[in-house]
Formats: C-alpha cells, sequence, structure tokens
C-alpha cells in the first residue's frame, strides 16, 4: 500500500474549487488574545505562549537579525554622528543581501523548483509570465524592480537617518543598563505597533486619489508571490516605513527601532507567498501564508489589518473570515465604491 503524506495532502484541511485554488476549511479567527467573553488565564496564555501573541518563529528570527545587525553590522557611534557615503552604501548593502537571501528562499522553494506544486497554494495559477500590467510583462521581474530600487533604498534611508538622530542624541536613547526590562517591553511589542501603523496606512492607501496614484502597484499582484510583498510604489514606500517614527518620539533603543524597520521589510515575504504553509523535503512545515491578506488582494475592501489586529477589522466591519457570506458582503461594500475597478 502507498504510503500517504499526511503532511502534503492539503484535501485534509481544505477544499479545491473547480478552477484549482485551494482554501483553509476553517474559517479565520480573530485573534485569540480578543476572543470574548475575556477569560484572564487564557488572554495571558494566548500573551505568553510560544506561538502565541508576542513569541513564534518568525519574530525571533527577524528580531534577532536586527539585534544581530545592530551589534555586528552597523557601524560604531562615533560613525554615525555624520552622514557618509562609505557607512550608508554598507547599509543599503547589508540590506539587499538580507532580503535577497531571504525572499529567494521562499521563491525559490515555491516558484522555481516547485517543490510543492499547488499544494496549498491559493490560486491554482503561477505567477504572470505574459501579463501587459507588469513592467517587462513578466510579475517576478516588476517585483524585483520595485523591490530593489524603491523598498530597500527607502528602508535604509529611514534606517540611516535613525541611527544618525540616536547617534547625535537628537532623538532619546534609553541604554541597557539603565531600562533592561523597558526596553524588553517595547521589543515585544514592536509587531503589535507594526500591525496597527499598518492598518491605518493601508485604510489611507485606499483612499481614491492615493489609491490610483500609489497603492494600486501593489494590488496589481492579484495573485502574489514573495517578491509582491514589498512590490509597492516608492509613495507607499514612504509611508510604509513611517512605522520607525514612533522611535523619534517616544525613547528607546536604535536596536529596537531597527527591529521595527527589519518587520517591516522582512514581515510580508512569506504572507505574500500565495501558500498556506511551507512543506519542506522531509515533511517538516510551517504556516507561511496569511489567507486573510490573500483575500484582501482578491476582493480589496476587507482586511485591512495584519493578523494580529484583524480585531481592528472586526471593529470597523472590514473582516472577511473566508466564507461564502463575507464574500458577499464584500463584493457589496466594493459595488460602493468604484475607485477599483476588478
Ligand atoms: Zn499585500
Ligand atoms: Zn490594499
Amino acid at each position: 500500500m502507498e504510503k500517504v503524506n499526511l503532511v502534503h495532502d492539503d484535501s485534509k484541511v481544505g477544499t479545491r474549487n473547480k478552477r484549482g485554488d485551494w482554501s483553509p476549511n476553517a474559517k479565520a479567527p480573530i485573534t485569540p488574545l480578543f476572543w470574548f467573553p475575556f477569560k484572564p488565564l487564557k488572554f495571558i496564555k494566548n500573551l505568553f505562549a510560544w506561538n502565541g501573541f508576542f513569541l513564534n518563529f518568525y519574530h525571533l528570527l527577524w528580531g534577532g537579525m536586527a539585534v544581530f545587525c545592530w551589534f555586528f553590522l552597523t557601524p560604531s557611534v562615533e560613525t554615525l554622528k555624520t552622514f557618509q557615503l562609505d557607512w550608508i552604501a554598507f547599509l543599503t548593502i547589508r540590506n539587499t543581501i538580507i532580503i535577497l537571501v531571504y525572499v529567494s528562499f521562499y521563491h525559490y522553494h515555491f516558484y522555481v523548483k516547485k517543490t510543492q506544486g499547488n499544494s496549498f497554494k491559493y490560486n491554482a495559477r503561477f505567477l504572470d509570465q505574459n501579463n501587459p500590467k507588469f513592467w517587462f510583462k513578466n510579475q517576478t521581474k516588476d517585483n524585483l524592480l520595485y523591490v530593489f530600487l524603491s523598498a530597500i533604498p527607502i528602508w535604509t534611508a529611514y534606517e540611516v537617518i535613525t541611527l544618525w538622530l540616536y547617534a547625535n542624541q537628537f532623538i532619546p536613547w534609553m541604554t541597557w543598563d539603565t531600562y533592561p526590562i523597558i526596553i524588553v517591553i517595547m521589543f515585544l511589542l514592536v509587531p503589535t505597533w507594526r500591525s496597527f501603523h499598518f492598518y491605518l496606512t493601508h485604510r489611507l492607501l485606499h483612499w481614491p486619489p492615493l489609491y490610483k496614484i500609489a497603492h494600486v502597484v501593489h494590488h496589481r499582484n492579484s495573485n502574489p508571490g514573495p517578491w509582491s510583498g514589498l512590490a509597492m510604489h516608492p509613495i507607499e514606500h514612504l509611508l510604509y516605513f513611517t512605522c520607525v517614527m514612533i522611535h523619534w518620539v517616544i525613547p528607546s533603543h536604535p536596536a529596537v527601532a531597527m527591529w521595527n524597520l527589519f518587520h517591516a521589510s522582512l514581515s510580508p515575504h512569506a504572507g505574500h507567498g500565495g501558500y498556506d504553509r511551507i512543506v519542506l523535503k522531509n515533511g517538516k512545515w510551517m504556516v507561511t501564508g496569511s489567507y486573510a491578506h490573500y483575500l484582501h488582494h482578491k476582493y480589496f475592501e476587507c482586511n485591512y489589518a495584519g493578523d494580529d489586529l484583524n480585531i481592528l477589522d472586526k471593529m470597523f466591519g472590514t473582516f472577511h473570515d473566508g466564507s461564502d457570506e463575507e464574500t458577499q458582503n464584500t463584493m457589496e461594500r466594493l459595488k460602493q465604491k468604484n475607485y477599483i475597478k476588478t
């Protein structure tokens, strides 16, 4: 009898429609932290448990990279005091290599080797290779252009300015010796702040004039891939990375500010990969996709927040849990707005 690898068998947890698009059977839940009625013990468990609100593999990976870069791949405070081409170029190259290696891992696995085929893939189609809406008619090349010529330079510019401000003590710097606990708390809160900031700026980007000028560039990726995560118009990048400006006002530590920017730069790729989970050759798997954000790319008028704070969508009536009923509701909202041509 042939051995069936249940890990690869996406029919156990999802359904494939006639077009071959796969969707999870379970409705997308509100983040457990905000479950009602309020239960204190459950709340604390959801807050601090592994894969809970604060601690999970991705937060440790991206946060760890930010701290590593602060200690080992950032020039000395003395150097950061004056803008010099050499260290700015160094940070640009450092950030370029990080993105190149990290995003290539997903792109190679899903779209070059096609290791999983269509298993756990939301949209049956692969990335566009002959679509005039993209530069060079090629979705991947187009996305690469926006990531390398806009996202990385603008991310680095915000990082350079922030580090320069810290080095010159133009913004308040909490030292580790004096405020270790507050710095740890701020570190844990970075993803929550990012979700809140993303929700606000994302709503703004769906304001018709701004959508038509800027956000439409990201939304051309109705069937996104890993490189689509940061494929945005420069105006959107300028807005997107303002998340770091909170440290220009609230006392903090440069490593926390860098973690904020690293979260903005590294978190979108797995979630835009188009797959619900990544399954490695050895059978080990991990959740990668954000079905809620995939639905945003598909239906526009829903799920503006990141997964952590989807309570905001629930509160403002834009939460799409993946059900047919919510698709109907979203389509109704979409009809009332005529700035998006689907
Ligand atoms: Zn997106
Ligand atoms: Zn959008």
